[in-house]
């Protein structure tokens, strides 16, 4: 296993002599084996010496034994990667930035604190996966729902602090957070908002407590570990519905965007959504010759209606009392009927309460589970089928606007050509955050070291290409975190060096996950 930089061996075997007194001898990993299962999966240097691997893991079971672990980090520089439950596929998995910085697993932390039915709240430690708390809320009885991604196998904690995304109303992970529970990188304890004020009853109910807000600043960063934190839930609805808007022509975009901006930012639609292209997407024979073929949109758009495509659609889902999501769906009908020859379908409609087991995935609505808040695999049934050994997400963030989104397909189109890509006939943006869409490209990770390194370039050069047009990324794995972060330079990179000041002043050892977010602490800055 790799050491950590300027550690040699016999100082690292004292420290995890003494950290073993502090976990226990059987939670201190620095056997192969067992540090292969901290490995990333879909690392994209696979077989290569570049892979970031740890020097091993520590598991505590207590706020007090993380306390402890990062002091003696301190005393030996020994670096420390948080996670969750690290099943961050796509975006890192568990791995570190940097090869030999030991994973601090939270996974044994993994109690539900509180849940508060009335004020739609809950406490968790960041070993609750979504499983465990989905089951919790049910034995429990809690009339209260909780908001997850797909795949929903992570933590609440792990999730919202990358910034991940789900479907309902909380489907905004982070934004959802109400609290926090931290040890710095000193090994010192603070609670954020209300939290620090004991004893005071609004941790979980008003965010910005007195002062300056600073919860946001441990989201995607080094700064510290959080070992508690509050989510907003929703109260359970009586019903819960989608529905399907379709337009049939390219050109109806312009107008079909529009409305819907006006209808989220109205708060009259307050899902995700996500912008589809069934006529580009269909695996119809005649549509895919067309398209080989690249037959022009009349022809498409021809084909199309004869098949009851739509050239660009949606699904959204209405919560709440099925008078209310009625009446709601009638004036989202008539707003898009501007839109000539606008459609519209039905998904199905769950009335509560209900027996949520027999809910199902459908090959149509791969969400339906995940809209209801009910934690689900079925995504992986997509990426089973390209081929690959993992992927990794190249995720750009754009405004929600027809002009920027033809922008960006054109862009990203050309430059799939430039750069010897398959073409891209195609990519569906998702609009989890209010105004914007989030492009996501699946970018295949493979056992080929060539083709790793071709995909790693093309990832680079996309990041790139990106910034031209004024495009950044909302999350991204490790491999690429220094390239993204690089684009942000307004004022030579003023946000970074703000990034930098804080880092120096909280972790002025560099001992938590260096390289997070491009965040580098002052020894290695410039050097990894
Ligand atoms: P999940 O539990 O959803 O699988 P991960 O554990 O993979 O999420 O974590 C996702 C990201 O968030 C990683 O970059 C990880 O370093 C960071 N992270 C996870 N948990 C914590 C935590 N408790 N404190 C600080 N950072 C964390």
């Amino acid at each position: 296993m790799p050491l950590p930089p300027d550690v040699d061996s016999k100082r690292f075997a004292a420290a995890m002599r003494e950290l073993r007194t502090i976990v226990g001898e059987q939670w201190v990993f620095t056997s192969e084996e067992d540090v292969d299962l901290y490995r990333d999966a879909y690392t994209p240097f696979f077989g290569e010496p570049e892979e970031y691997i740890p020097c091993g893991a520590v598991a505590p079971a207590s706020v007090e034994q993380v306390q402890e672990v990062v002091r003696l980090a301190n005393r030996h520089h020994i670096p420390l990667w948080p996670i969750s439950t690290g099943r961050n596929l796509g975006y890192g998995g568990a791995a570190p930035r940097l090869s030999g910085t030991m994973v601090l697993d939270l996974k044994r932390m993994n109690r539900v604190l509180e849940v508060n039915d009335t004020l739609a709240y809950a406490l968790v430690e960041p070993g609750v996966s979504y499983f465990d708390f989905y089951r919790h809320l049910r034995d429990n009885n809690h009339k209260v729902w909780m908001d997850c991604p797909d795949p929903g196998w992570g933590s609440l904690i792990g999730n919202a602090l990358d910034h991940g995304l789900g479907h309902t109303v909380y489907r905004d992970h982070f934004d959802s957070h109400c609290g926090m529970e931290v040890v710095l990188p000193s090994g010192e304890l603070m609670r954020t908002g209300m939290g620090a004020m004991p004893n005071n009853p609004l941790w979980q109910g008003f965010k910005y407590g007195f002062g300056p807000h600073v919860s946001p600043i441990f989201g995607q960063s080094n700064f510290g570990v959080v070992t508690k934190m509050g989510f907003w839930l929703l109260p359970e609805q009586d019903e819960v519905r989608s529905h399907i808007i379709s337009v049939r022509r390219n050109t109806d975009l312009e107008a079909f965007l529009d409305t819907m901006s006006y209808l989220v930012n109205s708060g009259l639609i307050d899902s995700s959504w996500q912008l589809v292209s069934a006529i580009r997407g269909s695996s119809d024979s005649e549509i895919r010759a067309a398209l080989a073929a690249h037959a022009p949109d009349a022809e498409l758009e021809r084909l199309g209606a004869a098949k009851n495509l739509g050239y660009w659609s949606t699904r959204i889902r209405f919560y709440g009392p099925s008078a209310v999501n009625a009446a709601r769906w009638d004036y989202v009908r008539k707003r898009m009927a501007t839109i000539p020859d606008v459609f519209f379908s039905d998904g199905k409609v769950y009335t509560f309460p209900m027996d949520t087991d027999s809910v199902q995935d459908e090959p149509d609505d791969l969400f339906a589970k995940g809209g209801l808040g009910i934690p689900s695999l079925a995504i992986f049934s997509l990426g089973a089928r390209n081929g690959s050994q993992g992927h990794i997400f190249f995720s750009p963030i754009i405004p929600a606007t027809a002009r920027e989104y033809r922008k960006a397909l054109e862009v990203f189109r050309q430059a799939y050509a430039d750069l010897g890509l398959p073409p891209l006939n195609f990519v569906g943006g998702w609009s989890w955050y209010r105004r914007t869409l989030v492009l996501l490209f699946n970018m295949p990770i493979t056992h080929d070291i060539a083709g790793n390194q071709r995909m790693r370039a093309n990832y680079k050069r996309l990041v790139q290409i990106g910034a031209e047009h004024g495009w950044s990324e909302y999350r991204t794995a490790p491999a690429f975190m220094d390239d993204v972060m690089e684009q942000l330079s307004f004022n030579n990179h003023a946000l970074r060096r703000f990034h930098e000041t804080v880092k120096d002043a909280l972790d002025p050892n560099g001992i938590l996950a260096p390289g997070k977010s491009g965040i580098w602490p002052k020894h290695l800055r410039g050097k990894a």
